[in-house]
């Protein structure tokens, strides 16, 4: 008797990419049809997207994740915990630190690491919102400056400055936290909120550049309420054990002393990817419509590790929470079309807005081509975040993890 071996389909990382892409499979396979084994660090997946909440002490980190077990079908899924290493093209397996897998189709999906631009001193001075553990540890150290500053004797007011690199997305949503939080870290502490400062450096003459400018005013005045100082046209070009070193030109150049310095200016693809050997721009691999990597016929990349040009600017579309879930469904369903021969389909984005929150109670955002400011805006951040959430485990997940402080 012959018995063939089922096709083997590896997918590395279980955010948003990966555990939409793992979750499309287990609904569309039959029970014996292919064997899928999932792969990510931690035994939990975090909503990235959340983040900045954890980092700023406004949500607690637990309510940020949730234990992949609870949305995987484990009868077709099998979750293995470990870390990828590199992918071994030619060997069509991959390298965990754990060991090695084969694969006959891989689905890299391992997300993106900080961008520091080779900016000195950020690696090692500055800290960066990427993860559940990264978000804890700048919570806590936070924390533990506004803590040291009433401790001490010699009182050291730049122990209660924070400033952010970048106002970008990441950068505007921690600030909004961070407007909510520090009353409170200063209630906590008894300390007076005027000797709080909170900045924002930013590279590009306006904050959130490419976004639409009345919302832009609104996210302005509404942080600059909460107490944020933006400096505009101005580059963070060091950072050092006592603060950063920013500067509008080569002469004009300025330490701003900072207890806690967070750099939120940008992301590129994960380091397996250039590691394995992918040709990448800052770590991202331009896919083929089908997102397949450039020659490879069983190797799909997804999420912020993949680049995908938007034709009709002739730019990539930025690396979102948004791109990366199509994109699963995408890969899903192309996986199951080479296996059974079918027609793989091309990727098509569907934007269908963008929301920036500014704390739990204000956001600026378009969304189905409408701007929208305030509550109705944070009500529309809510509805997406607990839509993504409904996407990968449905009802149950919502009830969960949801958030339905709508007010
Ligand atoms: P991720 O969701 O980051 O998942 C990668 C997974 O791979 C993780 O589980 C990680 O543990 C795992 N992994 C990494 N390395 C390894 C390894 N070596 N071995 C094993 N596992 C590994 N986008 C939006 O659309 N809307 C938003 O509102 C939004 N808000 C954001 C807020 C913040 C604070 C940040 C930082 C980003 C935000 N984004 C938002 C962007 C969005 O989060 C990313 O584009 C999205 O997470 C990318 O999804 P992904 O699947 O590529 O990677
Ligand atoms: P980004 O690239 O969108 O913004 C980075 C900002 O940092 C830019 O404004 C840039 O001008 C600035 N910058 C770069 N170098 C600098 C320097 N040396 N000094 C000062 N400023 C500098 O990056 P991000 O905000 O981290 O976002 C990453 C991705 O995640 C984006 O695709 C974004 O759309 C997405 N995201 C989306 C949301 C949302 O939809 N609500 C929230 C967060 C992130």
């Amino acid at each position: 008797m012959i018995t063939l071996r089922k096709p083997k389909i590896v997918i590395l990382g279980a955010g948003y990419g990966g555990l939409m892409t793992a979750t499309r499979l287990q609904k569309a396979v039959g029970m014996n049809e292919v064997e899928i084994q999932l792969v990510n660090k931690n035994d939990y997946h975090y909503e990235t997207t959340w983040l900045h909440e954890a980092s700023a002490g406004t949500l607690h980190h637990d309510r940020v994740r949730y234990d992949i077990s609870s949305v995987i079908d484990r009868n077709k899924v099998e979750f293995i915990q470990g870390t990828v290493v590199e992918v071994n093209r030619d060997e069509k397996k991959v390298i965990l630190e754990e060991g090695e897998l084969p694969y006959d189709y891989l689905v890299v999906a391992v997300g993106g690491e900080s961008e520091t631009f080779g900016i000195k001193g950020l690696k090692e001075y500055a800290f960066s919102i990427v993860n559940v553990n990264s978000a804890r540890q700048i919570r806590d150290h936070i924390e533990y400056q506004f803590a040291t500053y009433q401790a001490e004797e010699d009182k050291k007011e730049e122990r209660l400055t924070i400033v952010v690199g970048g106002a970008g997305f990441t950068g505007i949503e921690f600030l909004g936290e961070l407007g909510n939080r520090v009353p409170e870290l200063c209630k906590e502490y008894d300390i007076d909120p005027h000797k709080v400062k909170i900045i924002c450096v930013e590279a590009a003459p306006t904050v959130l550049p490419g976004f639409d400018p009345e919302l832009v005013n609104y996210a302005v005045a509404q942080l600059e309420k909460k107490g944020v100082t933006f400096m505009i046209g101005t580059a963070v070009k060091e950072a050092t054990e006592t603060g950063i070193i920013v500067g509008k030109g080569e002469d004009e150049v300025e330490e701003i002393k900072a207890g806690t310095v967070v750099w939120a200016a940008g992301v590129r693809g994960n380091a397996i990817v250039e590691k394995s050997g992918f040709e990448a721009m800052r770590g991202r691999v331009k896919v083929q419509p089908d997102l397949r990597a450039p020659g490879h016929d069983d190797v799909f990349i997804i999420g912020d590790s993949s680049l995908v040009i938007n034709e009709e600017i002739n730019r990539p579309y930025p690396p979102t929470a948004q791109i990366a879930m199509q994109q699963g469904v995408t890969v899903a369903h192309n996986i199951l079309a080479l296996i059974r021969g079918k027609e793989l389909e091309t990727f098509v984005p569907d934007i269908k807005g963008t929301v920036c929150s500014l704390g739990h109670d204000d956001a600026i955002g378009v969304a189905f081509g409408k701007k929208m400011t305030g509550s109705t805006a944070s009500f529309m951040k809510k509805v997406i975040d607990n839509r993504s959430l409904f996407m990968v485990g449905g009802p149950s997940l919502v009830l969960k993890k949801g958030k339905f402080n709508i007010f």
